[in-house]
C-alpha cells in the first residue's frame, strides 16, 4: 500500500493512497490541472486513478473534483447529505460515477473502506479508514472535537492522517481573524487544536498507531514547530518518548508530501 497527502490545508486538500491494483483519492480540493500535476510529480497517471471518496462539501476538498472525474472517469463516492450539499457545484456526472456512503463498509475493488461521522460545519463530513489486505491506514480531518469512538477507528493503523488545525493562543491574537471566525474555528464543528491532536495521539499510542501525518494546518495559527512542541510536551508528560514511539510528519499546503510505503 502506498500514500502521498498531495496537498493539505485551508487552500485544498487531497491524499493519494493506492493499494495491490487500484488507486483512489481522498477528496479533490486542488484544481483539476494542480491535481494532474502533482500526481505526475510522484509519477501517477492521472486517468489510473479509480475512484475518490469526499470527505465533505467545503471548497478546499472538492474544487477539482467534477472536473478531474470527468476527465478521467473517476468514480466518486460520497454521503448522500454531501451530494446534495455540492450538487450545484461540480458540475455534471454519468450515472456510474456516483456512488453514495450509507455508513456500512464497502469495497474499491481490493481496498476496503470503512467511514465514520466527523463533527464539523459542512451538512455532513468523513473520516476513513482504507484497508489493502492486513495493511490499514486512516485519515480524519476537518473536526471540531475529537471522541474516543473515532479514536478506535483509526486504532492499529499504520499511518494516521490527523488535523492540526491551530493552535489555541495563536488563533486568539490573531488581529486578522474576526472574533466570529475565531468562534467558528474553535467550536464543536470547527477544526481540531494542536492540543486535542496531541492528546489523540497519546491515547493511539496505546492502540498500535505506528505513524502519524499532522494534515491542515492553518497557515496564520499554527506552525510544524506548534505541532511537534504540542505532541512532545504531551507524550513526555505522560512519560513517553515521542520520537521512540511514533513517526510523525506534517503535511504541507504548497508541497507534496513523502511517499509512504506500507508493508504488510
Ligand atoms: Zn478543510
Ligand atoms: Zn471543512
Amino acid at each position: 500500500m502506498r500514500i502521498c497527502v498531495l496537498a493539505s490545508g485551508s487552500k485544498g486538500n487531497c491524499t493519494f493512497v493506492e493499494g495491490e491494483n487500484t488507486r483512489i483519492l481522498i477528496d479533490a480540493g486542488l484544481t483539476k490541472n494542480e491535481l494532474e500535476t502533482r500526481l505526475s510529480v510522484i509519477g501517477i497517471d492521472p486517468n489510473s486513478i479509480d475512484s475518490i471518496l469526499v470527505t465533505h462539501e467545503h471548497n478546499d476538498h472538492i474544487k477539482g473534483l467534477g472536473a478531474f472525474a470527468r476527465a478521467h472517469n473517476s468514480k466518486i463516492y460520497a454521503h448522500p447529505d454531501t451530494w446534495s450539499a455540492m450538487e450545484g457545484k461540480i458540475g455534471a456526472l454519468e450515472l456510474n460515477q456516483r456512488f453514495g456512503i450509507y455508513g456500512k463498509d464497502f469495497y474499491i475493488n481490493e481496498i476496503a473502506v470503512s467511514s465514520f461521522d466527523l463533527s464539523h460545519d459542512s451538512k455532513h463530513c468523513l473520516g476513513f479508514s482504507i484497508y489493502d489486505g492486513n495493511k490499514k491506514i486512516s485519515s480524519a480531518t476537518d473536526l471540531g472535537y475529537i471522541t474516543d469512538d473515532i479514536i478506535k477507528h483509526l486504532a492499529d493503523s499504520s499511518l494516521v492522517i490527523l488535523e492540526a488545525n491551530h493552535d489555541i493562543t495563536r488563533l486568539m491574537q490573531n488581529p486578522h481573524y474576526p472574533m466570529q471566525l475565531k468562534q467558528r474555528i474553535l467550536s464543536k464543528q470547527g477544526h481540531l487544536n494542536n492540543q486535542d491532536t496531541a492528546n489523540s495521539v497519546l491515547k493511539m499510542l496505546g492502540y498500535g498507531v505506528r505513524g502519524i501525518i499532522a494534515a491542515h494546518l492553518s497557515e496564520e495559527n499554527n506552525s510544524p514547530e506548534l505541532v511537534l512542541q504540542a505532541l512532545n510536551e504531551t507524550v513526555a508528560k505522560n512519560g513517553g518518548n515521542l520520537a521512540r514511539e511514533l513517526h510523525v510528519d506534517i503535511a504541507k499546503q504548497d508541497q507534496i508530501g513523502n511517499i509512504y510505503r506500507i508493508k504488510s
